[in-house]
């Protein structure tokens, strides 16, 4: 098995085998591709269940899409994870798409089934069965007033999520204010008894929401590289916020280093990949994901 395959690998596709000599009948398809741990994840799932194939990467972008779908399609594909820049180009080539990742206006999993696709969005539901799993203690989306970094693809998952589980107070603040202040005006509509509030992002405007949200989340690609600086200091953070980093990799992003020095409870996104892809495995096979196998195999204590 190829660590990487490419739309040329799908167009001479034969019955592409792994080691175990199983099929690749999923796939998850980004640009880049390289560090995804949906492999080791998803083959873990599929293995402690019996599943007699395997998942593997694919480096296509949304150029190649629409043609990548079909070749997945003619090979007999079960499903497939999608990540960035995938996640919203794939509406254009979907039969039909859940009402949740319609409103997300993105697509994290895709389903084959009757000749026809399918599209869901499980980071949502991915980030509350985090917090709910316990990864922050006793954080809650649904009783805490929270305040989200971001108004891309991810963060309009989790905003929604909010809303739906009834979050009193979600402060919102992005880079670019027109987006945030797009996106609370969807949210507002999502559930009315959630008061959605725009903030600036910068020092100040981050420190004053602080004083009224108690966990926060960042879904900006702010931490991803190492000279990152993080978005909130030390000093607006005290022992009773608790910080979630959607980001995984690198396992403590400059946010989290702040979070620990200021004595606040954190922690970063491995779980969220964990339970979106919990969910994407449960949308792909109607079955219960097997949650300790994916658990070990990506080391998430
Ligand atoms: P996206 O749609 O491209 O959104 C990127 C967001 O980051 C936007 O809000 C953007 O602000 C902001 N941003 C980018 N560079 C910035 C900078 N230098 N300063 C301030 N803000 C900046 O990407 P996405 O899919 O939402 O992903 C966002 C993050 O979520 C990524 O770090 C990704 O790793 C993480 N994520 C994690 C999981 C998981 O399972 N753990 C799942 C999905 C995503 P503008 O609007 O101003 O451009």
């Amino acid at each position: 098995m190829k660590e990487i395959y490419t739309l040329a690998d799908l167009e001479n596709w034969g019955e592409e085998s792994t080691e175990s000599g199983l099929p690749i009948r999923l796939g998850v398809l980004g640009e880049p591709i390289e560090h995804s741990l949906s492999p080791q994840m998803q083959n873990a799932a599929l293995e402690s269940c019996g599943l007699q194939m395997r998942l593997a990467r694919f480096a296509i972008g949304p150029r190649d899409l629409g043609q990548a779908l079909k070749l997945f399609a003619r090979h007999h594909f079960v499903g497939l994870s999608l990540t960035v820049p995938d996640k919203i180009a794939v509406l254009n080539f979907l039969d039909e798409v859940d009402e949740n990742a319609w409103a997300i206006g993105a697509v994290n999993a895709v389903r084959f089934q009757g000749g026809r696709l399918y599209g869901y969005n499980t980071d949502g539901a991915g980030i509350s069965d985090a917090i709910r799993s316990g990864v922050l203690g006793d954080a809650s989306l649904s009783r805490w007033p929270v305040l989200l970094l971001g108004a891309g693809g991810a963060s309009r998952a989790i905003a929604r999520q909010c809303a739906l589980e009834g979050c009193p107070k979600l402060f919102l603040s992005n880079r670019t204010r027109e987006r945030a202040e797009k996106l609370a005006a969807e949210i507002s509509k999502v559930n009315e008894a959630t008061t959605v509030t725009v903030v600036d992002q910068e020092p100040g405007a981050l420190r004053q929401a602080l004083t009224g949200a108690r966990l926060v989340i960042n879904a900006t690609n702010v931490g991803l590289r190492p000279d990152d600086q993080s978005l909130i200091s030390r000093d607006s953070l005290t022992r009773d916020h608790f910080v979630y980093d959607t980001i995984y990799n690198p396992a403590r992003t400059a946010l989290l280093a702040e979070a620990e020095a200021a004595g606040a409870v954190f922690a970063n996104g491995l779980t969220m990949l964990l339970y979106q892809g919990a969910r994407a495995f449960e949308l792909w096979f109607d079955r219960k994901a097997p949650i300790d196998a994916m658990r070990a195999a990506l080391d998430v204590t």
